[in-house]
Parts: C-alpha cells; structure tokens; sequence
C-alpha cells in the first residue's frame, strides 16, 4: 500500500496544505500536519467526502459552448490576398426532465391549434363546396321543371335531400385523413428503444412528437445555432431519429460503413509518413498525431524504417504487406551473362605501413622505373593506381593513401586487394600503424610481403623487424612461416625487383583468375569533378572487360564509358581484368569502393541507379534521425564518453578518405571522434545542417562554404574551419581533444571576388574582370583562386584596379580588374579570395 505525506497530496492534487488539511478535517480525518502520512483508507475517505460536499459540482455541465474559428486566404484581383475569418458558435443546453415536460405540452398544445385551424378551414371548404353543389343542383332542378312542368309539384322539395348527404360527409372525411397522417408520422419517429416513460408520455399526448427539425425551430431562443451543420451530441436521441427518418425517405443503396476498412499496406525498407498515411487511406496529420501520441513527433516528410512503419499500421488496425525492394538489383543480377574461358590475372597490390617508413618513395620508385617508358614530360595525371610490367608478369598497384583507402573499400564490401606491400623501415622497427596494416590485412585475409625498407641506412636492423613482425603472427619464410621479406631501398632501387618477383610469387600462389572474355566488372578507386571534362573515376577492372561506349552502373550513378584513359592519361579503348583506367561519362561522382558493372540497356542502368539513389538517401535519413536521437542520449549523458562530431568535406577523395581514417581513429578515453559527414567538394547548406543537426564542426580541406552553408553558419554560429595541410586538421584536432587549444593563427576571409570576364594584357598576361561580391578585396594580402569552391591556386595580386586606376581596395558591390601574380589559368566564374592570417584562441 502507497504512503504518502500532507504535503505530497496537497502537491499531487495542486492545492495548499492549509486547504488540504482544512478539507482533511471536514472528512473527519484526524491529520493536523503537512508532514503526516495520510494511508490509501484515508485518501477514500477523503475523497468520498469531497465528492458529497461538491456533489452538485461535480454534476455534468448544463451547458456547453462550441467555439470555432477558422481562417483562410481569398486571392482578389491579382495578388491580392485577403484573409477570411469565420466564427462558429453553437451552444448546447440540457434541460431538465420537468422542462422538456413542458416544452412537450406547448409544442402538443400548438400543434393542436394548427390542427384546429385545418379542421375549421376544412369545413369552411366543404361547405363552400356543398353549397355551390346544392346551388347548381337547384338550377338543374329549376331547368328540369320548367322542361316538364306537369310534375312540378312534386320533385320541388327533391334539392335539398340531394344537397344534405353530400354536405355531411366532407367533414369526417377529413377529419380521419388528419388523424390517419398523425398515426403514420408518430410510427416512423418512434425510436428504437423506448422506456415505460416514454410509452406514457407518448399514450398521454396524443401520439405525436416532434422531428428533430421542428424541435430545433421550436426550441429555438434556447438551441442558439449559427451557420453551423456540425452534429449536435447533446441532442442524441433527436438526431437518431432525425436519421431514421431520413433513411425511410431515401431508401437508396448507399450505406455508409459500419467498422473501420482494413487495408493492406505494403512497406519496402523505408516509407514516408505520407506514403504510409496514403497507403491507410487516411490524412498524413493522423498519422503524425498517432505517432506524437506514442512519443515520437515526426514531419509528414520523414522516412521510418520498416518496423516502425509496420507498428504504426498495426496498431491502426490495418494489414501489412513487408516486400523486399531488391527485386531490380537481382533481376539485374540475373541478367548479367559472366560466361567464358578463365585465365590468370595479374595481382593488385596496396602498399601499406607506419609514417616516413617509405611508402611513397617505394610507389615512386617502381612507377619510375617500372612505367612503360616513352611517358616522359612528366605524369602529372592524379590517378590512384597503376600498373608495372615486369619479366615475370604484370603487377597493378592501388597508390591511395595506405589504410584509409584499404578499409573504406573493405567497409563497402569491396575486397579490391590481392597482397599487401608492408613496408617497415630498418631503422626504425614496428610501429603502430605497422601493427594496424597487419590486423587490416588479417582482417582482410590478404597475404603480406614484407618490405625491409632503408636498408641502405647504416643504421638498418632488419633482424629487429623480423622479430617486431614475428611477434605479430607475420612469420618470414626462413623461419619456416609464409611471409617473404625483402631488403629494399626505396631511395636507391635496391631490391625492388625482387620484392615485385616476391609479389608475383604469391600471386601465383594465391591462382589469380579473370574472364577477359566477360562484360567488365570492377570497382571505384577513387572520383572527383573535373572542371572540363565532368565526372572522372579511377576505376580498377577486376574481371570481363571493359570497353569505351560500355553502358556502365557504378553505385548510385551511371552512364556510357564516353573516354577511357590509362594511368598515363593516355585514351584507350579497353581494358582488361587488373587494369586500371580513367572513365569519363558517368552522371556523377561515385564514391571509392562503389562497384562497377556493365548494363546491357541504358533504360535498366537508370532504373536501378535511381532506385539506388532513393534507398540511399532515404537509408542514409533514417540513419540521421536515429543518429541525432543518440546524439541526445550522449550529451545527456555527463559521465559517459563524449562524442566530437565532424562533418568533413575535401576537394579529392584521396585527402578524404585519409583525414576520416586519421580522425576517427584520434580520441582518448573521454572523447570520441566520430565523422558524421563527408564528400568531395564544396561545403553546402545540406552540409551545414548536417552539421547543425549533429552538433558537429565543420572542416573544409581545400574547398569552401557556397553562399547557402556560410549563411546557416554565421545564423547558428557554426564552428567552420578551412585548412589546406592535413596534419594541421589532425594536430588541432588532438589538441581540442585534450583541451590543449591555445591561440594559433587562423586565417580570416576578407572579401570574395567574382571572375566575370578574362582579357589578355601584354604587361600581367590574363587579367580577370572581377565584381566584389562580398567584403573588400585588397591589393597586398594573400589571395586563392576557387573554382566550384575548390582551391585550385594560392599566391598573391599582380595588381588591382579600377577602371585603369591601380587601388588599394575595391568594395563590395564593384567591379575591378584583377591580375594574379604567376598564375594565367584564371576562367569566368572562377572566385577570388583574400584572406588575412590572424592570431586568435583556439576554440573547437
Ligand atoms: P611514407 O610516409 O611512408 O610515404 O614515407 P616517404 O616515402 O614519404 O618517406 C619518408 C622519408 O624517408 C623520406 O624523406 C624519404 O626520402 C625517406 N626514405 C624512403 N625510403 C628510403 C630508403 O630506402 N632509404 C633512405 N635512406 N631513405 C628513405
């Protein structure tokens, strides 16, 4: 049994102790004091007591007052608009037995009066009619005597027994014919059920009993109605028979449904509020209330995941119907012929180990040396892998930052590596992102060669690593395990040959195969925007071939192979299994690890592209909205560990994919870093309220905000930080983590000038004419030229002027000529920035 104080129930009730107490004494309860417990007996007694001396309170209202008010926009001549209010008011009275009694008896004693009237009126007309009867009957008569006058005598009194039987009878004919009505009427509106009461009443007076309609004339000073049709609740038993009524006279087929219609409702993997509202045939705002009932207040537009959906229509009392919406991918799948002979594939090799421990020089080294030769004039092509030939066969590496790049294929299902290069340096030993590239490959069940780096070092301990690796479970070959190690020098080539036959080694133990035969089947390496040329991917064929004009799918996007180029930049027009290529066509940036397939039809390539984009997009929402409700667990959560979100944006996927490695993996036992959001490109508002929503920071790495995120980021007060040096991202990010940011130099925006025009001049080569868009430009501060809000040039002003005239400044909202020092590649619509470097306290 629950106890509880004076206090607690006054608290409970919402009244003073005083009153409680005052009211406790009434009851006859023996409590004085706020702090005495008062036992569930006693809260009863209370209780019941209350209920005595407010009885008459607690009686139902006699009298209610509806009030609606709704308001709409009328559209008048042109766009005009004029809002319309309109008030409704109904009020409702209960009356008491005594008065409805009364109400009984005056509209019985004036229906009585009209009756009364009628029956007159109806006499009055037999009358009249009786009269004119006799009248004509007389003048017949009087014809009749005068054709035969010898019976004159006789037939003179004839008229007036004529006139006397037609006369009597019009009045009871009448009369009955009232009556007969009256019976009829008092049947159709007797209700269903009827107490004694009523019988009695209805034997006392007369049959009869008004319709609902002359019962709200009649009562009208007291039903007080304006423009309103609304049912009346109050008036029950009325509107019942009003409707009996009705039905008598309309007897059609319609017969409005008697229980809720049951529907069956399918639900794919996600489904909108709407779709779902659709679906039970009722206004999305029901479902929305239903679901703010249980707890969870969405929009109309939100996406729910599958359970919820079906909860929901459960609990609404419909049927749900769960379909897979994978059938596209697997009518897909189906489609694809891979038929053909298998024949060996080169081997496609990551290259991954600790920091400064050789892995570019190594990848240097080998494209150097191992390229076809004949590309002199510099590869300056960007491209994220490439192949080497060598006496004993081909070998293609994925030059993409080690781990990251590795991992984030891995966490999209696509195993795009054959062995692993592990390069530790000689003079260093294992280390700890040496250990992580073997868990990442055992994870992988990738087979590591290990490459002995620097050993031109005098220095060089090789023996260390072997016994570092050893104890890592990679056992060398000498000591009777499966791991070849090779003494290499990256700097001086020593050793590099035998390491890629070491590699070659593997591959053919591991029996490499591919269907050069086949359709191409391959995976994204990486992707970005080209100014020129549109989407560009890197990607590596794994099997079938792939051909230029090839109908592709790849994730989300698609399109026909327009171009194909090699790690060279050179066109080609196929490749095979293990080689990597450039493709150019596709509708968009597909993301690292995405697959890649040839379609037969372009019409199929759209459908499941678009199809992709929806589940994506909509998988990724419901993603959001739970992540956000974790997010308030977290935060609420003081003790727990505490979680630095970051929304992250890069201009290639290549410094992407590294900073998200790196950040995720900083944090200590307190904090958590977690990227919540990245891509390539500018920042954008869906950026910024990806970070809003998050509470996240946002980190622009060489690209910028467009004007929609930077105004989201100064109304919310965003923290947004552009860097351009990814240790400087990961070094502040450290430091917030251990609360050690302290004043550091950051760069300040100072004015945004937009390329309208290029011209040549003899004197500073092209000379952009710019509009100031935003702040001020200045002539002598640092300046970066952005194209798609990307950084593509950093330097400073050759010079600034005004219609001929050189400046120091020029406003927002003018224009100018601008010349950038050792750099003529400026284009129309490419952005000016000019920035100040300033030393503030660090905050993240
Ligand atoms: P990464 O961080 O693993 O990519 O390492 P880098 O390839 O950038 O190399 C880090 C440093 O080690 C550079 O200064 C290289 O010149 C140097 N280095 C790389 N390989 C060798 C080598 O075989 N011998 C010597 N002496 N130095 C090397």
């Amino acid at each position: 049994m629950t106890q509880v104080t004076v206090k607690e129930l006054a608290k409970t009730v919402d009244t003073p102790v005083e009153r409680l107490l005052q009211q406790m004494r009434e009851a006859g309860l023996p409590h004085s004091d706020a702090e005495q417990v008062v036992t569930d007996t006693e809260k009863q007694a209370l209780l019941a007591h209350l209920k005595g001396s407010h009885g008459d309170r607690l009686e139902e209202p006699r009298k209610i007052t509806l009030q609606r008010k709704t308001t709409s926009t009328l559209r008048v001549a042109g766009s005009k608009t004029v809002s319309v209010e309109v008030r409704k008011k109904k009020t409702y009275v209960k009356r008491s037995p005594d008065e409805i009694e009364a109400e009984r008896q005056r509209e019985l004693e004036e229906q009585r009066a009209v009756e009364e009237a009628a029956r007159l009126k109806a006499e009055e007309e037999a009358r009249q009619k009786a009269e004119v009867e006799a009248r004509r009957a007389a003048e017949d008569a009087a014809r009749r005597q005068a054709e035969v006058p010898a019976q004159a005598s006789a037939p003179a009194a004839a008229p007036a027994p004529v006139v006397a039987p037609v006369a009597v009878p019009v009045a009871p004919v009448a009369a009955p014919a009232a009556g007969d009505e009256r019976r009829k009427e008092g049947e159709v509106r007797r209700p269903p059920k009827r107490d004694d009461e009523d019988d009695r009443r209805d034997r006392k007076h007369a049959q009869h009993r008004p319709s609902i309609k002359e019962k709200e004339k009649t009562s009208a000073p007291r039903v007080v109605r304006s423009g309103s049709d609304d049912d009346d609740s109050f008036g029950r038993r009325g509107g019942g028979r009003g409707k009996a009524k009705l039905k008598k006279r309309n007897q059609h087929g319609f017969q409005s449904p008697t229980g809720p219609i049951v529907r069956e409702v399918s639900i794919g993997e996600t489904i909108t509020v709407a779709e779902l509202a659709q679906q039970m045939s009722v206004k999305g705002a029901e479902v929305v209330k239903f679901m703010f009932k249980m707890g969870t207040p969405v929009t109309i537009n939100q996406v729910l995941d599958q359970e919820t959906a079906q909860l929901i229509a459960e609990e609404l009392g419909h049927k749900v119907k769960l379909v897979s919406e994978n059938a596209l991918e697997e009518q897909l799948a189906e489609s694809l012929k891979f038929e053909g002979e298998a024949v060996s594939r080169a081997p496609v090799v990551t290259v991954m180990g600790h920091v400064d421990h050789g892995k570019t020089s190594l990848l240097d080294y080998i494209r150097r040396a191992k390229v076809a030769a004949g590309e002199a004039g510099g590869i300056t092509q960007h491209i994220g892998a490439y192949h080497v030939e060598t006496d004993r066969g081909m070998v293609t590496f994925l030059d993409t930052p080690g781990h990251a790049a590795f991992t984030a294929m891995r966490a999209r299902g696509a195993q795009a590596t054959d062995i692993v290069i592990l390069v530790v340096a000689a003079d260093d030993g294992v280390m700890p992102q040496t250990q992580e590239a073997v868990q990442h490959a055992k994870a992988a069940g990738v087979p590591i060669v290990v490459a002995v780096n620097k050993i031109d070092k005098p220095d060089a301990n090789p023996d260390n690593i072997k016994n570092g690796l050893a104890a890592l479970d990679v056992i060398p070959e000498e000591w009777g395990g499966d791991a070849p190690f090779v003494h290499v020098s990256a700097k001086m080539g020593t050793g590099v040959d035998e390491l890629l036959e070491a590699v070659l080694l593997q591959a053919e133990v591991l029996e490499l195969k591919a269907t050069p035969s086949a359709p191409g089947r391959g995976v994204v390496v990486e992707s970005r925007l080209d100014k020129g040329r549109g989407p560009v991917a890197t990607v590596l064929v794994q099997d079938g071939t792939l051909r230029q004009g090839d109908m592709i799918l790849c994730g989300v996007n698609y399109g026909r192979v327009r171009a194909m180029l090699d790690e060279n930049g050179k066109p080609i027009k196929e490749a095979g299994p293990s080689i990597p290529v450039e493709i150019l066509g596709l509708d968009g940036t597909p993301d690292a690890g995405d697959e890649v397939t040839v379609v037969a039809d372009e019409k199929k390539a759209r459908e499941v592209a678009l199809f992709r984009q929806g589940k994506f997009r909509e998988v990724k929402l419901a993603r959001q909205q739970s992540a956000k409700l974790e997010n308030i667990f977290e935060n609420m959560g003081q003790d727990e560990k505490k979680t630095l979100n970051i929304v992250l944006k890069a201009d290639v996927r290549g410094s992407l994919e590294a900073l998200q490695g790196s950040l995720s993996g900083l944090g200590n036992d307190e904090v958590q870093v977690r990227v919540v959001g990245g891509g390539v490109g500018g920042i954008t508002e869906s950026d910024a309220n990806l970070a809003l929503a998050s509470n996240a920071v946002l980190f622009g790495f060489n690209v910028r905000a467009d004007a929609g995120a930077r105004k989201i980021v100064e109304a919310e007060g965003l923290d947004m930080r552009y860097y351009n040096v990814i240790y400087d991202i990961i070094e502040d990010v450290k430091k917030a983590l251990t609360g050690m940011l302290g004043s550091d130099v950051r760069e300040n925006i100072l004015g945004i000038a937009e390329v309208r025009d290029v011209f040549r001049s003899p004197k500073f080569g092209a000379v952009a004419g710019c509009m100031v868009t935003e702040g001020l430009v200045h002539r002598n501060r640092p300046i970066r030229v952005l194209r798609d809000d990307v950084v593509i040039f950093e330097g400073e002003l050759e010079s600034l002027r005004r219609f001929k005239d050189d400046v120091a400044e020029v406003r927002n909202g003018m224009e100018c000529g601008i010349a950038v020092k050792s750099y003529n590649d400026v284009r129309v619509g490419d952005k000016i920035e000019v920035f100040e470097k300033v030393e503030v306290a660090r905050t993240l």
